[in-house]
Order: structure tokens, then sequence, then C-alpha cells
């Protein structure tokens, strides 16, 4: 069994032969292959892995549905995406450059749909393992974790990692409110007894419950960012884009050193923050002027 398989390029597979070859074992030998999400970093070669080995696909449903949109007719989602954009501030000039932002990506990727989709709770046998699958939305909406209860290991892809934050942003075909199913799905994970977690990025780690944990304070402390922002005058209302630009996304670098891809990452990202703000009652949406502006209510109208 392998769990993600990264994108469709030729370095790619090279990698993943010889992994397999100091195993002993030939890519055609892989019977099972698990997506966490259909992120092309995770997914982008499973297409092609399926022709060379016959392996059974099994990803979760949510991550299914997303595949059309994403991968095979990317038009349709490009269009919805620009005029998203727009009505969350996104200057006209920056339209194109945040929006054709991810577009590289695409001929990393081979689709293939699942022979199984999964929805939780499943549990998957792999000689003398058996991972139970546990479905942690958030960072994609069908991301599932694999747990081996057993031996007390999680493979957690993108949902748990060692060094940076997992990205997590709501876009046009968001379900409603990601960071906070995100940091449930935290919560969820941080209680299991795991000793050791395997990433989808960056090394197999210990002290799980800290990990999360630590996650969690991030994002309170990003909420209170934007509180913050938004209460620094009476009466100031703002985009989404005008709220990320301001945010502090890194020590060393600016908006302004930020490319397209990365300040759509950013708008993204604190739209998702906004919306559990929103949710909590702490912000105000209005719509004025063909954009969606975002306030802290008057104290005295709560
Ligand atoms: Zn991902
Ligand atoms: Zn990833």
């Amino acid at each position: 069994m392998l769990v993600d398989c990264g994108w469709d390029t030729a370095d790619t597979l090279e990698a993943l032969e010889g992994h397999t070859r100091a195993l002993d074992i030939q890519l055609g030998d892989i019977r099972h292959l698990v997506i966490t999400h259909i992120h092309p970093d995770h997914y982008g070669l499973a297409g092609r892995l399926r022709e060379m080995s016959k392996a059974e696909l099994s990803f979760h449903r949510l991550e299914r549905l997303y595949i059309e949109s994403r991968y095979a007719n990317a038009d349709g989602l490009l269009g919805e995406m620009h005029e998203w954009l727009r009505l969350n501030g996104t200057p006209a000039d920056e339209l194109d450059k945040l929006n054709f932002g991810s577009m590289g990506i695409l001929n990393r990727v081979r689709i293939a749909f699942p022979d199984h989709t999964l929805d939780g709770g499943e549990e998957i046998p792999c000689g003398r393992f058996a991972f139970r699958v546990i479905w942690t939305p958030g960072h994609s909406a069908g991301h599932v974790c694999l747990y081996d209860e057993r031996h007390k290991i999680l493979l957690s892809g993108d949902h748990v990692l060692p060094h940076i934050t997992p990205s997590v942003g709501l876009h046009v075909r968001s379900p409603s409110n990601p960071l906070a199913d995100y940091m449930d799905s935290l919560v969820l994970i941080g209680r299991l007894e795991a000793e050791l977690v395997m990433p989808g990025h960056g090394e197999p780690f210990q002290g799980l419950p800290e990990r999360t944990d630590a996650l969690l304070a991030h994002h309170e402390r990003r909420l209170v960012e934007i509180v913050e922002l938004l209460g620094a005058r009476p009466g100031l209302s703002m985009t989404g884009y005008e709220i990320a630009s301001r945010m502090n996304w890194s020590s060393r670098r600016t908006w302004d050193d930020l490319s397209g891809f990365e300040r759509r990452l950013a708008v993204t990202e604190a739209l998702a923050h906004i919306e559990l703000l929103h949710d909590r009652g702490q912000v105000r949406k209005s719509f004025a002027d063909g954009e969606i502006k975002y306030f802290v209510p008057d104290p005295a109208t709560v």
C-alpha cells in the first residue's frame, strides 16, 4: 500500500522508484494507493501509477467531487474564482496575477477517479498493520488521516505538519467554514495516542498533542490579529484583500514581496479566519459598491 504519491513529474517517479527498489519491491507491486487529499503534490501521479501498477485507488468522496472542477474543467472554476477575488476586494490590475497563480500545476496532475470512496471509519488492512480512516476536513474538505491503533502510528497527510502551518483557505467552492472544520479536526486528532506521526511533508515526528495545540494557538492568534486590525478605529470596514494585505505573513517579507500565488493563498487564508470570526459573531459583513466588506460590530449595538 502506498499513501500519497507526489506530482506527475519524471523526477517524482524516479524518486519513488528508488524508494521502492530500496524496499526490494517494484512500483508494479503496489496494490492499493490511498490518497489523503487531491492536492497535486499528493495526488498528481495517481493516474500514471495506476496504469503502471493496476493498484486500486481510494480517497474520500468529497475529494472526488473536486476532481472535475479543479483539474478536468479548470476554466469554469477560473471564471468563478476571478469574480470571487474581485468581490473580496482584489484590485483590478492584480486579478489575473492572483487568479492564474496556480495554473502551472495542471500539467503535473494526471487525473484518476477512485475505485473506492472513503467516508471515514473504514479499516484498511496492510500486512501486519490495520489503518483506520479518520476524516479530517479543513486543509481540504475530504482530507483523511490513517491511524494504526495497535502500533500507534498516524499518517497525517497535510493535516498536521511538523514545521509549517497547513494552509486552510476559504475559496469559491469551499465548504462553509473550513477553519472551524480544521480546528475541530485538530482537536479530534490531538486526542489519539499516536507515538509516531508520519506527515505528508517533512520527517516523522513525536509529540502529536503538543503540535496540535501549537497549531490551534497559532490560529487563535491570527483571529485576534484580524479583530485588532478591524477594531483599530470605529467605523472601519475592509475587504478580505485589504485585511490580508495588512496581516503578518512572514518575518522577512512584506506584502510587496509576495507572488500572485502567495497573495491568493493569503487572501483565502485571511477569509477562512474572517468567516470563523463571523460565525462567532465577532465580525459582521456588508455588501457595498460591488464588494464584500467586514467590520467589528459597535459594542453599543451588540
Ligand atoms: Zn495539501
Ligand atoms: Zn501537501
